[in-house]
Order: structure tokens, then C-alpha cells, then sequence
């Protein structure tokens, strides 16, 4: 049965169930799934017919969490990993080869950074970093070598957005292969494969589970791509666990309206910074201010959960402000339904030089506000005792 809508699709796309008939999904804790036969484990061995071998190949709970997301993504085969940086890594490192070239955007959460700097190049892969104010010089960037381009739209913290029709079609008049990291926008706000990602990759742990649990990663898109992904993931072992899977895909059926709540509170809350006299900028990608507004417009369904700003007294002020909050956590994490601030330049993305940083606009005094889901005039208020406090 298929449904017309994502939020359906969501709630309604399962596994079928067992003989036990569950109305929801049980957790498949088990290794390994037993053959009838000797020939019909030969069979399922050789892909003659389907059905589960091993949970490090596929299990009934991963599964379930695939058909989900490639459902909300709108592409046709998918795969789980253990995390979001296994998600990245094994879209790269299973479709490149020694002498292959990346071209990504200089925008990238500070793990996929650091591999595209520090890993692959111990294998022979190189990049280099397209600029998103010059995109339209990122041609000029494409090597003889080059077999693919890896972005994250909306960036993380930097709110970067990368028009993704603009994009795709750079890919393909180049066979070039189109890896877009979709962890902010989630696929209940952007999806990439319709604008023509070959392969969208996620970090789950952030907005799909939603409630700061488990660690997850997705890769999904065209079949033929994602079989190669797959092999080389059934292989080197990242596989997510059944509980994480099981998790992660009770977390998707409520989405959709996580994200409405996310997203209405980030907007109310950008639009109180846009009016504070303690805010230097703010950043979002719904707020008429944002430079990409207009493109965020055009490819997202609303502005996503994430703000960055920059606090009138730069580094010291930021400090000050971030210890004087008393409800907003300060942690890590990012998409959970407790709101989180972060500082980037400290943290997340502390390994790259000052310099990195800067040119991606990770200024010292910036600070990160990942909204949650409770009430927004508490958000607000919490905020401006501390703006009032930190002065
Ligand atoms: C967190 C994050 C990742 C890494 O995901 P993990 O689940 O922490 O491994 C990758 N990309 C983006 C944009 C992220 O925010």
C-alpha cells in the first residue's frame, strides 16, 4: 500500500508483521535469522531470493527504518550505518578509488573536514573547496580526476545554503556524482534526490531521532549506487544496531510534526534576536535578512531548527551569555527536543586553524542555538535574562 502524503507514509510504511501479530514493531535483537535449508541459505547467500542473513547485511528493524526514510527522501534503495560520520565516509570511500578527486563545498561539519583533510588523502583522494559565494566559479574547480561533489545544505553551523538544482546539473554535465549531506534540513524539509542528489547522507542521531538517544547514519538514493555503498559497508562493519534502527524509525513517524514545532520556534525566536540590541547578526535561513533567503525558500519547506548568531562583545560575551543560560543545555548535540547551545569555534568545529574557521565564517563570537521543543516564550525567556545577565 502506498499513501499520497509524507506524514502518512511515515506512520504507516512498516515491516509486516510477525506471527504475533503486533500492531508496533518489535525489537529484532538477534545476529543472525535461520535457513529452512541448506539450499535456501545458498540462495539467500547468492541474492536468488530475499530475506534476512545477518544483522551486519540487513535485520527486520533496519529495515523498517529504511523504507521510512526512503519514503520521506522520494528515493529507491537505502542503507543504515552506526553513525552520521559513517554515513559520510562510507558514501565517499566506497565510490572512490586512489587518484579520485572530491570537489565539495568548504561549509562541512568539522568530521567530514577533517576526512576529506586528514584521511583520504592517506589513500591518494584529494579535494578541493568550492566557495558557496562563488558557486557560480565552482566549474573552473572540476579536475579531469574529479568523481564527485559532496555539500551539506543548509551547513552546519554556518546556515550555508547551496542551490540544489543548480548544483545537480553541474554534476551531470560533468558525470560527476552529487553527495548532498541533508542532516539539517531532514527530509520532512528538503529533499535532494527530487532536485538530483545521486545519494543523500544523514547523520540520524540529530533531528530524526529527535530526542538526543542513539547515533544512526542513512545513505540512501539509486539503487546501483547505494548496492555499491553497500558492499563496501556489508563488509568493513558499520552496521547500525537493531535497537538504534528500532529507535530511530519510531522517531520518523513524528517528524513532520517535530519539525513544524522546531521550525516555528526557531522562526519566532530568529525574529526576537533580529529586534535584540545585544545581537550583532543572526542567521536563518527563513528570515528575509539571511543572504540565500530566497533559495532557502525555493528548495526548503521551512527554515529548519538551527539559528547562529553573533553577540554584541564578541568571544568573551558569547561565554558569558552561554553560562549564564539556565534552562537551554549547553552540549554537543544538536535536533533534540531540549534546546541546545553550542560554540562552535570551541567544540565542533575546534580542530580546524582559526583561519579555516573563518573562511567558512565560524567567528569566534558565534554561537550556535539549536531550538527545541518547548514552549517558546520559555526559550525566549531564558534567553533574555541571560543576554541581560551576560551585559
Ligand atoms: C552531526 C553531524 C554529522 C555526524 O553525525 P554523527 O551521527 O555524530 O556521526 C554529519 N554531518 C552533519 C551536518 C552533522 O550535523
Amino acid at each position: 500500500m502506498s499513501y499520497k502524503n509524507f506524514e502518512t507514509q511515515a506512520v504507516r510504511i512498516a515491516e509486516s508483521a510477525s506471527d504475533q501479530r503486533e500492531h508496533s514493531s518489535p525489537i529484532y535483537l538477534s545476529s543472525s535469522f535461520v535457513f529452512d535449508s541448506a539450499e535456501q541459505a545458498r540462495q539467500m547467500f547468492a541474492d536468488e531470493i530475499p530475506g534476512n542473513i545477518y544483522s551486519r547485511y540487513a535485520n527486520p528493524n533496519t529495515s523498517d527504518l529504511i523504507a521510512k526514510v526512503c519514503a520521506a527522501e522520494g528515493t529507491e534503495a537505502g542503507l543504515t550505518t552506526a553513525s552520521g560520520m559513517a554515513a559520510m565516509f562510507g558514501s565517499m570511500a566506497s565510490l572512490l578509488s586512489q587518484g579520485d578527486h572530491i570537489l565539495a563545498s568548504r561549509s562541512l561539519f568539522g568530521s567530514t573536514h577533517q576526512l576529506l583533510t586528514r584521511v583520504f588523502p592517506k589513500w591518494g583522494i584529494s579535494h578541493t573547496y568550492g566557495d558557496i559565494k562563488d558557486i557560480d566559479r565552482w566549474e573552473e574547480l572540476i579536475q579531469p580526476t574529479t568523481k564527485m561533489i559532496f555539500i551539506e545544505t543548509p551547513s552546519n553551523p554556518g546556515l550555508e545554503i547551496i542551490d540544489l538544482e543548480y548544483i545537480a546539473a553541474l554534476a551531470n554535465a560533468h558525470n560527476l556524482l552529487l553527495v548532498v549531506d541533508n542532516c539539517f534540513a531532514t527530509p520532512y524539509l528538503q529533499q535532494p534526490a527530487k532536485w538530483g542528489a545521486h545519494l543523500v547522507s544523514h547523520s540520524a542521531t540529530k533531528f530524526i531521532d529527535g530526542q538526543g538517544r542513539v547515533l544512526g547514519g542513512l545513505i540512501l538514493g539509486q539503487k546501483k549506487y547505494v548496492d555499491e555503498v553497500q558492499f563496501f559497508m556489508r563488509h568493513t562493519g558499520p552496521s547500525l544496531s537493531p535497537f538504534n534502527a528500532w529507535v530511530l524509525a519510531k522517531s520518523m513517524e513524528t517528524l513532520a510534526v517535530r519539525m513544524d514545532r522546531h521550525c516555528s520556534n526557531a522562526l519566532k525566536i530568529a525574529e526576537y534576536f533580529q529586534e535584540s540590541r545585544d545581537i550583532e547578526f543572526v542567521k536563518y535561513p527563513f528570515l528575509p535578512s539571511h543572504p540565500q533567503y530566497h533559495l532557502a525558500k525555493k528548495q526548503m519547506k521551512q527554515g529548519g531548527g538551527i539559528i547562529t548568531l553573533t553577540l554584541k562583545g564578541g568571544l568573551e560575551r558569547a561565554k558569558r551569555f552561554i553560562d549564564q543560560l539556565q534552562m537551554i543545555t549547553v552540549t554537543a548535540n544538536l535536533g533534540d527536543s531540549r534546546s541546545i547551545v553550542t560554540h562552535p569555534a570551541s567544540t565542533t568545529h575546534s580542530k580546524l586553524t582559526e583561519e579555516e574557521r573563518e573562511r567558512v565564517g565560524i567567528l569566534n563570537g558565534l554561537v550556535r542555538l539549536s531550538v527545541g521543543l518547548e514552549h517558546v516564550d520559555d526559550i525566549i525567556a531564558d534567553i533574555e535574562r541571560a543576554l541581560e545577565k551576560s551585559r
